[in-house]
């Protein structure tokens, strides 16, 4: 598996920067600064008149003569040379500097369900969060029908290590998406390592650019690349990242084997979309903070949660293990009709759901009825607009929804 140019396979940045400076390549170190580090992780050694990103390779199958093992490219379920490229950069910015695989995966929920799938067995004890994404809900279900024991606990307060004792898997999601809670990763992870207990970190909100779960001791990083990894809202994509091989090659064999592939465009725009990562992060987290303080400055709003503001309860936490707190900002509103007159008055921002992207967008979440949540609750996920005009049209939309 290792060295195969399909395994995803990060070599360490010094490594990187000698096979880039004898092919003329583009490494870069893992001392560079994040904004150096997107726009070039993951590109191929440079060669002349080649393109710095190659376009996408449409394949179902390759050429393959004789013997098939150890063929890097075989067959287009298993390995294409798009994914190659963009688990590469995925692999260099969780975890810079370090050898790890990483593997890109249709969606986020591929991408977790590999995880939980391929690591745990009838019998096994699993850790998971009570208020992670809503859709570790109907997971728990089916791990539960297939036999392992699921417990949960809240993300806040490090609940879960009070369910360690005999688990083989703690599932962290932090911050958590959608009420912002953190943990204390570094504290669970070396409590359940302690036990034999295997943790994966769900990244999606903090983006590997906030935050970096292997270098905090988890085993593997798990992320939705719909969201603020990509940015743009036109891509579906999932990945894991970990350190140890043969975990790494469990969780191969189930891609493989349920077909959760990403498409070579999607890859590919995904890959494109990384050059930005640095400039959307550092704007989206300004407008997010700004938008945070100008929400807790209304009588009207309560409960405004964000990990960068400075009394958020997860603050103290989150600048702890987080190097940005993202472009999330939740606030709960006096009851549903005024959160609908809030968000049918908001100029530039979207009514819609996801976040992550360039454009703002809001939602009432109770619309879904998945997650425990007041009427009024919002969550905001704040674009690289101008942080002054969406704070001016919050207010606006505001003075709205209370005039009636
Ligand atoms: C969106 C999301 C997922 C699921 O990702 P998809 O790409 O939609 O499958 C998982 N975890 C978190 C925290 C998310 O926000």
């Amino acid at each position: 598996m290792r060295g195969q140019p399909d395994d995803g396979t990060v070599a360490a940045a010094g490594a990187a920067k000698a096979a880039g400076a004898t092919g003329g390549g583009p490494g870069t170190g893992a001392a560079d600064g994040d904004g150096t580090r997107v726009v070039r992780a993951g590109l191929p050694p440079e060669e002349p008149y080649a393109p710095p990103l190659p376009g996408p390779v449409f394949a179902a199958h390759y050429h393959l003569p004789g013997d098939p093992h150890g063929a890097p490219y075989a067959y287009g379920r298993d390995a294409n040379p798009t994914w190659t490229a963009l688990e590469r950069a995925i692999g260099e910015l969780e975890a810079p500097g370090q050898e790890v695989h990483t593997l890109a995966f249709a969606s986020g929920m591929g991408a977790i369900s590999a995880v939980l799938l391929s690591q745990l067995a009838p019998g096994d004890v699993a850790v998971l969060p009570a208020d992670g994404y809503n859709l570790l809900v109907p997971v728990r279900e089916r791990l539960t029908g297939l036999g392992v024991e699921v417990r949960t606990a809240p993300t806040a307060g490090d609940a879960q290590r009070e369910l360690l004792d005999g688990a083989r898997l703690l599932w962290i999601e932090s911050p958590s998406n959608p009420g912002l809670d953190v943990c204390d990763i570094r504290r669970l992870t070396a409590e359940a390592h302690a036990r034999g207990a295997l943790v994966a970190v769900d990244n999606t909100l903090a983006t590997p650019l906030g935050q970096r779960p292997l270098a905090l001791g988890a085993d593997f990083a798990v992320a939705s690349g719909t969201k603020a990894l990509t940015g743009h809202g036109d891509v579906l994509l999932g990945y894991v990242v970990c350190r140890d091989p043969e975990r790494a090659a469990q969780v191969r064999g189930w891609r493989k084997t349920v077909g959760a592939i990403p498409g070579p465009m999607e890859a590919w725009l995904a890959h494109r979309s990384l050059a930005t990562l640095e400039l959307r992060t550092r704007q989206q987290a300004a407008g997010a903070l700004a938008v945070a303080e100008a929400l807790r400055a209304r009588p009207e709003v309560t409960g405004v949660r964000h990990p960068g503001l400075p009394e958020d309860p997860a603050h103290p936490v989150a600048v702890r293990q987080m190097r940005r707190f993202g472009c999330v900002v939740s606030c709960t509103l006096p009851d549903r009709a005024f959160a609908e007159r809030f968000l049918a008055a908001l100029r530039l921002v979207d009514d819609a759901t996801s976040f992550g992207g360039v454009r703002t967008t809001a939602e009432r979440r109770g619309r879904w009825g998945g997650d425990a949540v007041p009427e009024g609750f919002v969550r905001i996920s704040v674009g690289i607009e101008d942080p002054a005009d969406l704070v001016a049209d919050v207010g606006r939309a505001l003075d709205a929804a209370a005039g009636g």
